[in-house]
């Protein structure tokens, strides 16, 4: 059996970060990885002739942990391209105009949503500083944009826009979290919009991660699935699909929500963390890439809430062709494979397009994530969010799932990466510090 002093399961941005501060701090990392790659729910892939981002890719300076790390390895931030035209629906129609004009038409509902998100979130890093929280936890955001009795139009534009956001059906989505997001771009919904789809990381998420992990002497095993731990008082063993076990002192779960609950732990973590993983998140929605025919204007296209795909967006203006990047709600609603399912879906948000080639990763279907990017449902918040964090024993959870500030992006893997290598040093110290104690009563002289 391998032993180290800390196990890190998954090397997503949590678990990666976490074994480079644990590494870092002296202690022995192993680091145990289910795919036959590092970096989890960012994949930078090629496809359709260039290296396109599959997960996560946006990133701003208004998310202080990642922006810290491009900072450490210097790597610089790449502004996507000004959009001059947009598509949209009013009035039953599609209808065209300038980007500006679409954002206008955003701006006052998005407003009155969004109102009350620094006083509900006054410390976005502590979500729930105002216990107010909890009266406002269980509002779907759904309800909570019907409520605002908006002109149908506004109502529409809005309820696309924020299933957008949620990568996810807005009946199960969270309010809270809207709030959440729109206080930690400081109230305003213009910058948590920018920092959502602006600027990409120079090289791909893939040259962070790596960053990462270089700087790093955990001891990484890849294509190891854990399927069960065990603890007691003293310490704590993995084992992996192909019966290897490893062994430590200290245990960091970095993985998504929704697949907690495929390992088996004992003694088992809590009734709430196992209902909490249970449930998910409500992020479960689609991520494509197409390319179709010719030079495009560089557009924008929001369709109907519950399209396959309700968010076009153009990303790459080539001579010959141009590659779109793409969400819906649902990813069950739409095959990443299927050109022909992509065409027929696209027609209906932007006339005369020619789909070429389709690219894109079923993140629901995917075992080792079971949902795209972690967005919550309701009660969540106040419900389960303080119980993930509490580690139990040895075992301690980080992702972007547990996340303080921005919870479902990057930035939040990395804060709550630092967070459990914290937690996981002192506990370390505090253990030593207990087995230097005499076990026998010392006579005094
Ligand atoms: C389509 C999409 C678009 C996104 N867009 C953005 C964006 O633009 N900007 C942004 O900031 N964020 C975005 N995100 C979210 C961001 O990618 C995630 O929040 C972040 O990468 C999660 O990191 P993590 O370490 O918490 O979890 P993960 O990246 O999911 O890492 C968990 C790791 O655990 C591994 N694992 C799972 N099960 C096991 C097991 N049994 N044994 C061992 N290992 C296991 C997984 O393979 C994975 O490597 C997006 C995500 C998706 C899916």
């Amino acid at each position: 059996m391998e032993t180290s002093d800390v196990i890190v399961i998954g090397a997503g941005f949590a678990g990666l970060t976490a074994a480079r501060e644990l590494s870092r701090r002296g202690h022995g990392v192993t680091l145990l990885e289910a795919r036959d790659r590092i970096a989890g729910r960012t994949h930078l892939e090629e496809h359709l002739g260039r290296n396109l981002e599959l997960g996560g890719t946006w990133v701003h300076w208004s998310q202080p942990y990642v922006w810290a790390e491009m900072g450490r390895y210097g790597i610089n931030p790449v502004p996507g391209p000004d959009f001059t035209k947009a598509y949209w629906i009013a009035g039953g129609t599609s209808r065209q105009g300038r980007a500006e004009d679409l954002l206008e038409l955003l701006d006052a509902p998005n407003r009155a949503l969004l109102a009350e998100a620094r006083r509900y979130f006054p410390l976005p890093w502590s979500p729930l500083a105002n216990p107010e929280v909890a009266d406002i936890d269980g509002i779907t955001l759904s309800e909570a944009i019907d409520r605002l009795g908006l002109p149908e139009d506004q109502r529409r534009l809005l309820r696309s826009f924020w299933a957008l956001n949620f990568n996810g059906k807005l009946d199960q989505a969270a309010y809270t979290q809207a709030l959440r997001w729109c206080a930690a771009a400081s109230g305003s919904w213009q910058l948590m919009f920018e920092t959502c789809a602006t600027f990409k990381v120079e090289g791909g998420t893939r040259r962070l991660a790596e960053a990462i992990l270089a700087d790093s002497t955990a001891d990484l095993h890849l294509n190891q699935p854990v399927v069960a731990i065990v603890q007691d008082e003293s310490g704590v063993i993995a084992q992996t699909a192909d019966g290897q076990q490893f062994s430590a002192r200290q245990l960091v779960l970095a993985l998504p929500l929704s697949v907690l609950g495929d390992i088996d732990i004992q003694p088992a973590l809590s009734p709430a963390k196992r209902q909490a993983a249970a449930r998910g998140q409500a992020g479960r929605g689609a991520k494509l890439w197409i390319k179709v025919k010719g030079r495009q204007e560089r557009f924008v296209a929001m369709g109907p809430e519950n399209a396959p795909l309700n968010f076009v967006q153009a990303e790459y203006i080539d001579e010959d062709t141009t590659t779109l990047v793409c969400f819906g709600p649902d990813a069950a609603a739409i095959d990443v494979n299927d050109p022909e399912a992509a065409q027929g879906i696209l027609d209906l948000l932007v006339p005369g397009l020619e789909v070429l080639e389709v690219a894109g990763h079923n993140w629901v279907d995917d075992e080792y994530s079971r949902s795209t990017w972690p967005m919550h449902y309701t009660g969540y918040l106040t419900g389960s969010l303080a119980e993930l964090q509490r580690p139990e024993g040895r075992i301690r959870l980080a992702g972007s799932d547990f996340a303080n500030g921005w919870g479902g992006f990057i930035d939040g893997a990395i804060e709550s990466g630092l967070d459990a290598a914290r937690a996981v040093t002192s506990a370390l110290a505090a253990e030593t510090a207990r087995s230097a104690l005499p076990t026998q009563p010392v006579l005094s002289a």
